[in-house]
């Protein structure tokens, strides 16, 4: 399976033209990665400092799992419990920081189209999937298994994986405490938007969910969008003004 495809999947065809690179990025600049990843598929990439990701659902209720690494030091990676804590929020929204299991800053949320995307959901594995909705699931592809070919790439293997966010997927919580996964929030052509703090690498799978509705029983395209937005009016510091 390939990780990525660099022209536009023909499933998209039908919901219009697809916009570019810069058009649909969430957060304007330099365009300077651009990958649709398949229905069902993994992708990943590093994501460096200062960069934005813009995560687009092409055509609506698409769960995206997603780990995040430090780029320079895999063990530091993120944290559901870190980021849930420091915000006083299950959910990820405009504002919420990514953080560490230390309590660093991966990356920031820092556009968003949709309002709620989930931290608490997890992600499928064959062993889930046989468990939840019975032994002919056994052999659908998961997430797991979409972490693990990605992560090797990297030399990230199953003890790597921890509790991921779920971008675009809908894990209400009841008065009870009951988790729920229930039809999105979000809609064709929603985005998010993700601005590395420091070089991050993003380990994503484009769920291959078919038993329930995070995926609307139609797993679908994602697209992947990095840019670099203008720089900052650098700030002088009294030393480099001095010389
Ligand atoms: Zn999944």
């Amino acid at each position: 399976m390939t990780a990525a495809m660099t022209t536009a999947p023909t499933t998209t065809a039908s919901i219009g033209a697809v916009p570019s690179a810069r058009e649909a990025a969430l957060v304007p600049g330099e365009v300077v990665l651009d990958e649709f990843v398949e229905a069902r598929g993994p992708w990943s990439a590093v994501v460096e400092a200062g960069n934005v990701l813009t995560i687009v659902d092409l055509e609506g209720n698409q769960a995206v799992d997603c780990l995040l690494y430090a780029a320079a030091d895999h063990s530091v990676r993120y944290s559901a419990s870190a980021t849930i804590a420091r915000q006083r929020s299950i959910v990820l929204t405009t504002g919420s920081v990514l953080r560490a299991d230390n309590g660093e800053a991966l990356m920031t949320v820092v556009a968003d189209e949709v309002g709620v995307h989930d931290t608490i959901g997890g992600a499928c594995s064959q062993e889930s999937n046989t468990l939840r909705y019975g032994q002919h699931t056994r052999e659908q592809h998961a997430c797991v298994e979409n972490f693990l070919v990605e992560g090797s790439r990297w030399g990230l293997g199953k003890r790597d994986l921890v509790s991921n966010i779920n971008w675009f997927m809908n894990v209400p919580v009841d008065p009870d405490g009951a988790l729920g996964i229930v039809d999105g929030l979000s809609a064709p052509g929603k985005r998010v938007a993700l601005r590395a703090e420091a070089a991050t690498l993003v380990l994503v799978s484009n769920c291959p969910q078919i038993n329930n509705p995070c995926n609307g029983f139609n797993p679908t395209p994602v697209r992947m969008i990095v840019t670099r937005p203008a720089a900052a009016p650098s700030v002088q510091t009294p030393e480099e003004s001095a010389r």
